[in-house]
């Protein structure tokens, strides 16, 4: 009984997954590079005849580091199944691709990941699937979204740029009414933060590249849902389509992520110290941090974050000219894109910009994400350096403005 209690996020962190290998004892898990595996004479061609027991084939069906990959991510998500992808990005087009066909309606949250958003204008239409965007914020707009037609919906939280959050639970009991699969986009959170799945989501969406992996050095995705579904898309689109990881990605993934509870804590202590540091700062004009009092939905924020994790956006009086100010003169902090890595990163988005390419957005839901964005924001995401020198770092580059 005692032994097959739930063993802690951290050590589950460490431990799910992997195990000494039972050749050699070695204690850390293995790197398998290999793209076939020598079989049994008729072991078959097609992945028709492939179940979660049969034994290794070929490195695009199935690859033991990367299922090592998999185990872990579902017993940090709570998920019975899991698939893991080249990218984020190939694992939300796979997750479309299972679920949507020509005819069906898709509804999703009107500011996301700019790729999503962006498949969201042009493939997914172009293959005859129809697209509403909706300010998930406001649960009541999904439920108007809903039609006959519609097969699943997509949420994002926090959103990435915006930092706007949505109601996981409230969303999740509009889809079970309408009967509609949802999949919560849980990048930005982590499941140290948020566990869709216990909220009520059908599937859970990675990028790995980001806190999982947590060290800027591999780029992974995942999907994570009940296991007859995430059987069904491992073999009808992710082996057939192809967007597989490479083993050695997903081995430094894996170990990245072995460290993500403690990465996390420090994420949320350096971003809070950062966001107080800026919200007192006189060329700032707004902070938006989860993890600050001041966030239009702080409330919803305690209610379904453990962490706040580390990703703040503020805004200054002359945005364009600070980046290049910071571009040129942090020291610290990089001015690239990318989030969730041990290292401090910073980028500028104009809000005119990206409503006109990654959003499209206009009438109220122009609104909703200017009164998050201002005229443009500074997306930083707090790496777990000291806090005080991204802090001089920033008031340094600041004063130059
Ligand atoms: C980066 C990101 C993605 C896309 O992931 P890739 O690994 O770059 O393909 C999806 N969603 C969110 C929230 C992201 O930040």
């Amino acid at each position: 009984m005692e032994k097959n209690r739930k063993k802690g996020i951290s050590t589950r962190a460490i431990h799910a997954g992997e195990r000494p290998d039972p050749e050699t004892g070695a204690s850390s898990p293995n790197l398998v590079m290999s793209s076939t595996f020598a079989v049994k004479a008729g072991a078959g061609f097609s992945v028709d005849g492939m179940d979660e027991d049969s034994p290794y084939f070929y490195t695009r069906w199935r690859n033991p580091t990367v299922k090592q990959l998999e185990e872990k991510l579902c017993s940090l998500e709570g998920a019975d199944s899991c698939v893991v992808f080249a990218s984020g990005m190939a694992a939300i087009t796979s997750l479309f691709l299972y679920h949507l066909s020509s005819g069906d309606h898709l509804v999703i949250s009107d500011v996301a990941y700019a790729a999503a958003a962006e498949i969201s204008h042009d493939l997914l239409p172009r293959l005859g699937i129809e697209v509403t965007r909706v300010d998930t914020s406001e649960p009541e707009q999904v439920r108007e979204a809903i039609n006959s037609r519609t097969k699943l919906i997509y949420i994002e939280t926090p959103c990435n740029p915006i930092m706007r959050l949505t109601d996981i639970g409230a969303v999740a009991e509009i889809a079970r009414e309408a009967g509609v699969k949802l999949a919560a986009d849980n990048t930005f959170s982590t499941p140290v933060g948020t566990r869709p799945l216990e909220l009520g989501v059908d599937y859970v969406v990675h990028s790995l590249t980001k806190y999982i992996c947590g060290h800027g050095d591999a780029i992974g995705g995942a999907l994570l849902g009940p296991a007859s579904e995430i059987a069904g898309l491992r073999k009808s689109i992710a082996i057939r389509t192809g967007g597989v990881i490479s083993p050695f990605n997903a081995w430094l993934i894996m170990r990245g992520m072995a460290t993500l509870p403690i990465r996390m804590a420090a994420h949320q202590k350096g971003a809070l110290a950062v966001a107080r540091a800026l919200e007192a700062h006189p060329k700032v004009t707004a902070v938006m941090y989860p993890g600050l009092e001041s966030h239009p939905q702080h409330k919803l924020a305690v209610r379904q974050m453990e962490n706040f994790s580390g990703i703040l956006t503020f805004q200054v009086g002359d945005g364009p000219r600070t980046a290049q100010v910071f571009a040129e003169g942090l020291e610290v902090i990089h001015y690239a894109v990318s989030l969730g890595h041990h290292r401090s990163l910073i980028y500028y988005l104009p809000t005119d910009e990206m409503l006109t390419t990654s959003f499209r957005l206009e009438g109220a839901q122009r609104e909703s994400y200017r009164a998050f964005s201002g005229d443009g924001i500074f997306r930083l995401s707090v790496g777990i350096e000291d806090a005080a020198d991204l802090i001089e770092d920033l008031e340094r580059a600041l004063a130059q403005v």
